[in-house]
């Protein structure tokens, strides 16, 4: 099954990670279904709780109570917004999936013009950004910066402005399911997994209501889990610049035995000997902590725990046993 073989009335999957949203929901899902209504698509709404200390879970259950077609799935705990996405793509029964965020500024409206890439053979639909509103100019100048760093040192190629909302076939779901890495970067995955990729446009808006749930930590977070899982430059730039001094240093010993030799060195190399030590030191300790970064995914991935842990779901007959509220390992449900 691959591009072409395309359902008439396919399924939606609309997963939707949520952290303490609760002023969104409701009108998430009105929008939602209304759209869904007008372009006569037949969707199943999974909203995934990372661990709201606010009402969204209780919102989430009125939602499912009166609308089946929406599922919920509440964490243990905040495990963050990609381990939420992961879940979510565990638990889409449908032909395509569609990721967008809860607080609105990824507008549902936007859906059908993006099956109709579908429709025309693409499996990653994204969506670009022509303009953001309301994002503070620190925002857009760290973002640009990000992602100009992310692709001039990773292998896979992260398009510029385009964020999590996209709309992908099942084909890449099932891909996607099969990733067992703890440290995830969504976009930069959608981007390594290939397939026929495309992108729709539009206008980025405000968020509806609440604050940004990504902080400035969790921020740079990501964009470390983006560079040191994307690539190995840092670590190759680390041997390089060993190289080099190497070499410096080579130089330095046959031009000093030469002093020697011809009866010229003189004992007055302290402020080359301290700087040097220093600095050679200084450089240490920063390669040590690159090597570290390395090591510490390395020593998350090998602890292999899981992505995310499900307090609560709603369940469905799909689901052949209770264990959905179990546990979820791999970011994939024991069904
Ligand atoms: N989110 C989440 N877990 C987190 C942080 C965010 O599930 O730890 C969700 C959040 O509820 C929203 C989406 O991820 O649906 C994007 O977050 P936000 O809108 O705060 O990010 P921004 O648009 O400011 O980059
Ligand atoms: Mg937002």
């Amino acid at each position: 099954m691959s591009s072409g073989n395309r359902s008439a009335d396919p399924l939606i999957s609309v997963i939707v990670p949520v952290f303490n949203e609760e002023e969104n929901l409701e009108i998430l899902a009105a929008r939602l279904a209304s759209v869904m209504a007008a372009a006569r698509l037949r969707y199943e709404l999974i909203l995934v709780d990372d661990g709201s200390t606010d009402r969204s879970l209780d919102i989430m259950k009125a939602l499912h109570a009166g609308n089946p077609h929406i599922r919920y799935v509440s964490f243990s705990r905040n495990f963050g917004h990609e381990a939420a996405s992961s879940c979510g793509m565990a638990a889409a029964t449908g032909d395509v999936a569609v990721l967008m965020d809860a607080d609105l500024q990824d507008p549902p409206e936007l859906i059908p013009e993006m099956l109709e890439r579908w429709r025309e053979g693409f499996d990653v639909v994204g969506a670009r950004r022509r303009s953001r509103a309301g994002e503070s100019l620190f925002k857009r100048a760290t973002s640009m910066l990000f992602y100009r760093l992310a692709n001039s040192l990773s292998e896979v190629e992260i398009p510029l402005d385009v964020g999590d909302f996209r709309l992908i076939d099942r084909v890449v779901v099932d891909a996607f399911n099969r990733f067992t890495e703890r440290n995830r970067f969504v976009r930069g995955l959608f981007s390594w997994v290939g397939f026929k990729r495309t992108e729709v446009e539009y206008d980025r808006p405000e968020r509806y209501a609440g604050d940004t749930k990504y902080s400035t930590r969790k921020l740079m977070l990501l964009t470390l889990d983006a560079l040191f899982s994307f690539t190995l430059v840092p670590i190759r730039l680390v041997g390089l610049f060993g190289l080099l001094v190497t070499l410096l240093s080579l130089v330095l010993v046959v031009v000093i035995a030469w002093q020697k030799f011809i009866g010229v060195l003189q004992i007055d190399g302290y402020a080359l000997l301290s700087t040097g030590l220093f600095f050679l030191g200084g450089t240490i300790l920063l390669f040590l902590g690159v090597i570290g970064e390395y090591v510490g995914k390395i020593f998350q991935e090998a602890q292999g725990r899981p992505l995310f842990l499900v307090k609560e779901a709603s369940i469905e007959s799909r689901d052949t046993t209770a264990s959905l509220a179990a546990t979820a390992t791999h970011g994939e449900f024991v069904r």
